[in-house]
């Protein structure tokens, strides 16, 4: 007997049949024995449609006046989807209770739509585990210090989820989606994407910052430092495949390297279409000018992504940088109010239409090269490079967003990761 935690995301709790088929799950492994904590997302596009209807009455403010509300709003997805989960487990003969995440309490900070949990309280659900029960907690929300409701980001439920592992120090969190795990790159744009049986913790690490939205940054990052056994799976298996089958199918994230791993130079490629860029052109080129533009950006708590300076012309350079595509305006206006003027540059120009592709592995370590044959093949397809970075394990390029399909199409197949490993 194990305590397990699922998390069901929105796709598998996407109407009444599933939930169905999510409590015939849950109890297949409650009645083998295992103490079962179950986190669900919101049934799929309800919190896209909350938060529509919050544009609808106010497109988001500059200052972000709203984003308390925001958050009691979108939060409601999960209080649904948990009640209706708890309503269906019982319907299957289970003694099962449902907790949104003040309940519980999932304790965050306050910073509304994208808050980091900092405790949790396990009290009431050891007591309802030890009674038999099963437990399902509302993902992506939690409560803050003054008992405001949060919210921690798109994708959160899966945060949600390994925290909870975590604080429960439960044997395995098994992240129920879509797809039937971690694939070398999204099966959508890729259909000969191949699945992994393990991805090494550092590697899925690269891969959901860099955009492969199958797994939450920050739950990736509890994992590593709890220790969480992590596994992403398929809800769309018939519910009562064998369970031991089940308990090893998808993909594990593994925190040592085996050497199977070591083999792969690159394990897969990621990328963002979230992302814009800006330029500040014609910059005198003197000290201060990265702080003065990007203070400028971080003080608005705009997060920078990629960044470049050209080499000086005349004194006078170009900087550009990324920024996630929802604060491009903000950005831009920004600097216009309080960057150009002070700085003598010449002109701000951007570009929405950009994306980010992202080759990952931690062969790159120790394979030189590996890099330039990304240029290469890309160069061959005639893309063009605008902003490149590069980090241990990663080579990252921004290029026109209508190439994205096809540069990572060409990458999978120069890289060979439509090919078996050994
Ligand atoms: P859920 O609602 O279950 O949380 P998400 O939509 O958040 O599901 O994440 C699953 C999706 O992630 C898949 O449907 C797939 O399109 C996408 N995805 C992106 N990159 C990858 C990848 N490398 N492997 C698997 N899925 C990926
Ligand atoms: N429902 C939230 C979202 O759509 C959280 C999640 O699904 O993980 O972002
Ligand atoms: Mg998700």
């Amino acid at each position: 007997m194990a305590l397990i935690v699922h998390k069901y995301g929105g796709t598998s709790m996407g109407s009444t049949e599933r939930i169905r088929n999510v409590a015939k799950r849950v109890a297949k492994w409650a009645r083998a024995g295992h103490q079962m904590v179950v986190v669900p997302s919101a049934m799929s596009g309800e919190t896209n449609r909350l938060l529509g209807l919050a544009k609808e009455l106010a497109p988001a403010s500059p200052d972000g006046g709203h984003y308390r509300e925001l958050d009691m709003l979108a939060a409601t997805g999960e209080q649904a989807s948990s009640a209706l989960l708890a309503i269906a487990l019982q319907a299957e003969g289970l003694e099962a209770v449902s907790y949104a995440g003040w309940q519980v309490q999932v304790k965050t900070d306050s910073a509304y739509t994208k808050a980091r949990i900092e405790s949790i309280d396990d009290e009431r659900v050891r007591a309802d585990l030890d009674a038999g029960r099963v437990v399902v907690i509302t993902g992506f929300q939690g409560v803050d210090e003054g008992g405001n409701i949060t919210t921690l980001g798109r994708g959160g439920s899966d945060t949600s989820a390994v925290a909870i592992a975590a604080a429960l120090k439960a044997h395995e969190c098994l992240t129920f989606t879509d797809v039937d795990g971690v694939y070398t790159t999204d099966p959508r744009v890729e259909p000969d994407a191949r699945r992994l049986k393990t991805v090494s913790f550092e590697e899925m690490l690269e891969m959901a910052s860099l955009g492969s939205k199958v797994l939450q940054i920050r739950s990736v990052e509890f994992a590593g430092k709890y220790k969480v056994p992590l596994r992403v799976l398929s809800s769309f298996t018939p519910w009562d495949i064998d369970i031991e089958e089940e308990a090893k199918s998808g993909t594990l994230i593994t925190f040592e390297e085996d050497e199977n791993m070591e083999k792969a130079v690159v394990s897969g490629i990621a990328f963002n279409r979230d992302e814009a860029k800006i330029s500040v052109l014609g910059v005198p080129d003197k000290p201060g000018i990265a702080y003065h533009i990007l203070g400028a950006v971080a003080d608005a708590n705009i997060e920078v992504d990629v960044i470049i300076q050209n080499l000086s012309k005349d004194g006078r350079t170009d900087f550009s940088f990324t920024v996630h595509r929802n604060d491009y305006a903000r950005a831009v206006d920004l600097l216009k109010d309080k960057v150009l003027p002070t700085l003598g540059a010449a002109d701000i120009v951007g570009d929405t239409k950009i994306c980010k592709v992202s080759i990952v592995g931690i062969g790159m370590r120790s394979h030189v090269g590996v890099a330039s044959k990304m240029f290469r093949v890309l160069s061959e397809e005639g893309i063009n490079i605008q902003m490149i970075s590069t980090s241990e394990i990663k080579t990252s390029v921004v290029i026109d967003e209508k190439y994205m399909e096809l540069a990572v199409r060409a990458l999978h197949k120069a890289f060979d990761l439509d090919q078996p490993t050994a």
